[in-house]
């Protein structure tokens, strides 16, 4: 009789309040025969309040790839185990994408047990559209590097969702206003599902200003969700003002070409603005 291949299950754990894990995902914890967790202090904490006592291992972003092979190693052999990231949802921004796409490829069955996760927890209540939304991980940490992911995000994909840590909130937004617009709508969720779980619904500014009326406001997780609003496509930008456009950006930055492009044709800023660093990301 052929041994039957063990299970690798990919475990969703609470965001913040601990009484959002699943009994599934409490029964498998206690059942499997090794939990891999991004950090095994931390998950330490949460498996000694669940009162589950099985035995874990460090899987993180440094170790995934040669820690995977001897998972894989182990499920073959008939064992089954679980992974848990740090809080919500496995390889959602969060280790475990080289694991499972591993296990799969070595035929090891691959089980998901649903639960939180930061990006639809924020989402299903921020009252923004969610009938096509976008997640898009984090921004970079680099303003510039941010400006041109931003500035290189489709138009029309509903709702647009990013992480974002609370050291760089302030200047995510001065660029979502800076490259998006200062008009577009977003809205901000903190601490989700936490005592200080709080939403903020308004612009780049608005939001800037609740976040500096508290001290407290500004530090924390966060969900940044943005609307989507057609952008003004460069073929709405008239020949002679993208002919402007390239005069001065051969001479001047960016950010100063598009500001006195749009001075001299009374024009907006911000499609030029896009328009440039799309141009300067296509040379
Ligand atoms: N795997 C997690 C998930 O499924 O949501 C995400 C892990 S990622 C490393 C951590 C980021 O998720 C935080 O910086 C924050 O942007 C977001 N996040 C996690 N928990 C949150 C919470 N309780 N409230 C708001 N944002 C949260």
């Amino acid at each position: 009789m052929t041994k039957q291949t063990g299970i690798l299950y990919v475990v969703a754990t609470p965001i913040g309040n601990l009484a959002d894990i699943s009994e599934r995902a409490i029964t498998t914890l206690k059942q499997v025969s090794c939990i891999a967790a991004e950090d095994t202090r931390h998950t330490g904490k949460l498996l000694a309040h669940l009162g589950v006592q099985t035995r874990t291992l460090a899987l993180h972003d440094h170790n995934e790839k040669q820690r995977a092979a001897s998972i894989i190693e182990r499920c073959l052999a008939g064992e089954d185990l679980a992974l848990v990231s740090d809080a919500g949802t496995p390889l959602i921004s969060d280790p475990g994408y080289n694991l499972v796409r591993q296990c799969r490829e070595a035929g090891v069955r691959v089980i998901p047990i649903p639960g939180p996760s930061a990006v639809i927890t924020a989402l299903c209540a921020a009252g923004l559209p969610t009938d096509k939304f976008l997640f898009i991980g984090f921004l970079a940490a680099k303003s510039s590097q941010r400006q041109s992911q931003l500035s290189a995000l489709p138009v029309d994909v509903g709702t647009i969702v990013c992480y974002e840590t609370a050291r760089r909130i302030q200047a995510c937004l001065d660029d979502v206003a800076l490259v998006l617009g200062a008009d577009r709508e977003l809205v901000l969720a903190k601490e989700l599902t936490k005592t200080f779980e709080a939403f903020c619904h308004g612009t780049a500014a608005e939001i800037q200003a609740w976040l500096n009326d508290d001290p407290q406001r500004c530090q924390g997780e966060m969900v940044l969700m943005i609307t989507s609003t057609p952008a003004k496509a460069a073929s709405d930008i008239s020949e002679q003002v993208q002919q402007t456009l390239k005069i001065l950006l051969a001479e001047l930055p960016v950010k100063q070409a598009a500001a006195l492009t749009a001075q001299i044709h009374n024009e907006k800023k911000n499609p030029l603005y896009k328009l440039a660093l799309e141009w300067a990301g296509a040379s």
